[in-house]
């Protein structure tokens, strides 16, 4: 039987509706949630993300300020401009735009974020508290990850998960989260890959999910029945958007699947506007 399709579109919609509620209450007593976006450069792909996270921020009542710099900007100007921002107590949330030019140091720069208004959950002490199983602000799309299999509604306790991908945004973090689940998790990476040992992970997952960035990398062949998919994979392929998973034929092996686009990717999103509210609250304490 086809899969059920895991609508990101619907999940994020709801977070956001009560995320409006949240903010609404959180102005009557004087707190103003907000996202600060420092973009350096004029990337064009960033520019579009830019520009949906503005509309993004405003549709809900978040307030949202974009610091642009020029692309030769040094790695000292910035590390100034973010102190200055963690010192602003009219800024709740903090996001660097990726990718950076080369004279810049993202991992330090992202480091210098005050943990307390670290949208992306990505600073050294937010990733350290998602290790000792407290997360505060967490990495968005491991945050979205779990959320998709939350929506499923199935007793995670027990369960056997695959990650395919081990990045330290993504694969890491959403392994640790699955741990904290008590989800007997395997992680798979390149190495896998080249030993040749893939297909044999995916085929025992019960929880599968995918975030390597390579279009069709997982055959739907090799997915177990009856498997909850997760594809964070984006790729574009021929003018279309496609995910790491042959979707077409993995969905009629799996019992729930994200699309892509309108999956992870919507959720993501979702989340760092929930971390910039979670920071607003977290900074009135
Ligand atoms: P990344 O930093 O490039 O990490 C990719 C991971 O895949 C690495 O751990 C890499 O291992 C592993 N890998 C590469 N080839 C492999 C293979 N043949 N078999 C198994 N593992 C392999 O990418 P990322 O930031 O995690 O993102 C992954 C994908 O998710 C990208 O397509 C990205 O665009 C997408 N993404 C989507 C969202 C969303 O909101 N939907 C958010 C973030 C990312 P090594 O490091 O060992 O080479």
């Amino acid at each position: 039987m086809a899969a059920q399709i895991i609508d990101g579109k619907r999940i994020a919609g709801k977070i956001k509706e009560r995320l409006i509620k949240e903010i609404e209450e959180l102005k009557k007593q004087g707190i103003t949630a907000s996202l600060s976006a420092i973009q350096v450069g004029d990337d064009p792909g960033t520019g579009v993300y830019v520009r949906a996270q503005q509309r993004s921020c405003e549709k809900i009542g978040l307030d949202y300020k974009l610091h642009q710099f020029k692309k030769d900007v040094s790695q000292k100007e910035l590390r100034d401009f973010i102190a200055r921002l963690n010192e602003d107590t009219g800024v709740s949330g903090i996001i660097l735009q990726m990718p950076l030019p080369s004279q810049l140091d993202g991992r330090i720069l992202q480091g210098m974020i005050d943990p307390k208004k670290d949208a992306e959950g990505v600073s050294p002490a937010n990733m350290g508290m998602v290790v000792y199983g407290k997360p505060l602000l967490a990495p968005c799309t491991a945050m979205a990850v779990m959320e998709l299999i939350n929506s499923v509604g199935v007793k995670l306790y027990g369960k056997e998960a695959v990650v395919v991908g081990h990045s330290d945004i993504v694969g890491k973090p959403t392994a640790l989260l699955l741990l904290d689940k008590f989800v007997t998790t395997s992680v798979c990476h390149i190495a896998t890959g080249e030993r040749g040992t893939l297909p044999q992970y995916v085929s025992q997952a019960e929880i599968l999910i995918v975030a390597v960035g390579k279009a069709n990398l997982v055959k739907g062949e090799w997915v177990k029945e009856g498997a909850i998919v997760i594809d964070v994979g984006i790729n574009r392929v021929e003018g279309k958007i496609v995910g790491d998973v042959e979707f077409e034929v993995a969905k009629e092996r799996a019992s729930h699947i994200t699309p892509v686009p309108g999956g992870v990717g919507a959720v993501t999103t979702a989340m760092l506007l929930k971390n910039c509210v979670q920071a607003a609250k977290l900074q009135s304490k």
